[in-house]
């Protein structure tokens, strides 16, 4: 028989035991929801992702989507004009010389036209799709933007605007010359184009260890505020019948836009002190080689 020490003894053994398989098991307890909360966290964060991408992708098949309706419509209405003044000359006989000269004219333009927009949707593609393919050299922007000057000034004389280049001999980067130069010349183009000023000018406004800073400015009647978060849009016209007339594709401020992106800056466009339109955008050196 054992005594009452020993059974006591025995009582305390398990009360012992008792409260420490207790303490294990909510201390288990609390290790397994601690793990079950975390594993719902990630679960979350994981169904977060995945919805966000879906989300993204989504998205860009809509934008693909639009840019494809976008083209279709775009190059659609060049060959319908063509096909319809050369529909005119085939069917109609007695039409006279003047006339049938005006009708061929008119198809060389949209001929013209036809092929701006498929070298500026190359463009697009080349900078968009082909990044790595696209070559970096030296390239001098004193005289990039002087030639851009010189090439604009015929159509300037004729719009009665001046164009000036405010920027110093000297500033070479590391980039490459065709869209370093698409960018000057559409800016340039633009304001001559659509501006209605009487002054263009192009400014190197400051340089840091990394960047250019430059400012392309006219004096002209500048761009709703309404418009100008759209403005680099492919095929965001602000006025359609003004921009087709001038022979504009829609194209060139997004060429703009994808050419800075390249050159690892950032552009900005807003109204300048003097009510027209301002384009602020960095171009970043690189190692000049
Ligand atoms: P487009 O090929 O029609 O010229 P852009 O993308 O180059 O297309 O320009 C988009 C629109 O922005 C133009 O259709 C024009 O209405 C407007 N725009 C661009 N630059 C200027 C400017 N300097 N002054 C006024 N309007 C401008």
């Amino acid at each position: 028989m054992p005594s009452t020490e020993e059974l006591l003894y025995v009582d305390n053994v398990f009360i012992v035991v008792a409260v420490l398989i207790t303490a294990m098991i909510s201390v288990v307890g609390m290790v397994i929801s601690r793990l079950y909360n975390t594993l719902n966290e990630s679960l979350n964060q994981l169904s977060e992702e995945h919805e966000e991408n879906l989300r993204q992708e989504q998205e860009k098949i809509r934008i693909k989507r639009q840019l494809t309706n976008n083209i279709n419509h775009e190059l659609k209405t060049p060959i319908c004009s063509i096909l319809g003044y050369l529909e005119m000359i085939n069917g109609n006989e007695n039409l006279d010389i003047n006339t049938t000269r005006t009708f061929v004219k008119k198809s060389y333009d949209q001929a013209e036209r036809l092929r701006q927009l498929l070298m500026d949707l190359s463009t697009i593609t080349r900078i968009e799709e082909a990044a790595d393919m696209v070559e970096c050299e030296s390239v001098d922007l004193s005289r990039l933007i002087e030639d851009v000057v010189d090439d604009t000034i015929p159509q300037a004389q004729q719009n009665n605007i001046d164009v000036r280049s405010v920027v110093d001999d000297g500033v070479v980067i590391s980039g490459n010359h065709t869209l370093l130069y698409s960018i000057f010349r559409n800016l340039v183009d633009n304001a001559v184009a659509y501006s209605g000023g009487r002054q263009v000018t192009i400014q190197l406004v400051r340089s840091d260890y990394t960047y250019h800073y430059f400012k392309v400015e006219d004096n002209g009647i500048g761009v709703d505020e309404k418009h100008l978060p759209y403005i680099f849009e492919r095929f965001y016209r602000v006025d359609k019948g003004r921009s087709r007339k001038m022979g504009g594709t829609g194209l060139g401020l997004s060429i703009v836009k994808n050419a800075v992106l390249f050159h690892g800056g950032q552009i900005v466009a807003q109204t300048s002190r003097s009510g027209g339109l301002e384009f602020l955008f960095s171009l970043r050196k690189g190692d000049v080689i």
